[in-house]
């Protein structure tokens, strides 16, 4: 597919997984895959309606995808999903992680630890237990790619949300570690960290008047993110222009991290 800045990336002969693909930057991400010539295994949890669309809208744009569903905190249901990717559409060469929640905001102390227990288990363990299995194929073929969709809270904390943020720094430091141990096998392994993106995750900031005009104060640039800036950035670190890149986050947040309250001096 050529992108809008004129880039072609081939993904041609890939099969990718995109974890929790039926709504928000997975469906884009998705999408995007198979624009760029991926065949793409959609993922969900609970609401197999919308990945059945997102299926449909590939498959009848002339792409090729599938429906799977599974809970990525669950060992046994990751293994499943695996098991009939590799029955349906054959071996996997490209997983992106990123299936997340960021759960309740609660301040530690007042909290329930079973919701914190519940963030790690979706946004750490989910993607250990797919990047083992897919690790496991990526192996046996001598190449491929795992994206771990992170956040820029692998960098800002984020008061209220310690068990999100502790889950996507830790998953950072995941890709770091697990890059260095499959780097000789031919296998990349690389985050993608999303500034303030619309997605359902954070309807109730950006649908809010008062708290988007707030939100807005923390992003450098004068907008929010879309779900095309982070699809068109997952595909380039899926593709070979991206082969000599591991290990690393590549961070797309319009400028998030640069301090915008210094923007004017003070
Ligand atoms: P979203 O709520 O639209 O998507 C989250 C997806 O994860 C859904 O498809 C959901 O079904 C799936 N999911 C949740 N629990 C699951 C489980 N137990 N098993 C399998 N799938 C499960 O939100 P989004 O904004 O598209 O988020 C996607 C990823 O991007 C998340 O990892 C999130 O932390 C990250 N992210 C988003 C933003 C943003 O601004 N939207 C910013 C930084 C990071």
């Amino acid at each position: 597919m050529i992108n809008k800045t004129g880039i072609n990336i081939d993904l041609k002969d890939r099969v990718a997984l995109v974890t929790g693909s039926s709504s928000g930057l997975g469906m884009e991400i998705a999408k995007y895959l198979a624009k760029s010539g991926a065949t793409v295994a959609i993922h969900y949890h609970s609401q197999k309606q919308p990945a059945d669309q997102v299926a449909n809208e590939i498959n009848s744009n002339g792409g090729k995808a599938k429906v799977f569903g599974g809970d990525v905190s669950n060992r046994a249901e990751v293994e499943s999903i695996f098991k009939s990717i590799d029955v349906e559409l054959g071996p996997l060469d490209i997983l992106v992680n990123n299936a997340g929640i960021d759960g309740k905001r609660q301040l530690c102390g007042e909290d329930n630890p079973d919701d914190w227990e519940n963030v790690i288990a979706v946004d750490l363990m989910g993607p250990y237990y797919c990047a083992r299995e897919a690790v496991k194929r990526m192996k046996k073929a001598g190449h491929g790619v795992i994206i771990n969709i992170t956040s820029v809270h692998e960098y800002i904390p984020w008061s209220g949300y310690t068990a999100y943020s502790s889950a996507k720094a830790g998953l950072s430091m995941f890709t770091k570690t697990l890059a260095q141990e499959v780097s000789e096998l031919g296998i990349r392994v690389v985050s993608v960290a999303p500034g303030a993106i619309k997605t359902p995750i954070n309807k109730d900031v950006w649908g809010n008047p008062t708290t988007s005009k707030d939100l807005m104060t923390k992003i450098s640039m004068p907008r929010m993110g879309e779900t095309s800036d982070i699809a068109e950035a997952v595909a380039f670190m899926a593709s070979d222009m991206a082969s000599y890149i591991t290990g690393t986050t590549l961070v797309v947040d319009g400028g998030m991290l640069l301090y915008p309250a210094f923007k004017h001096g003070g």
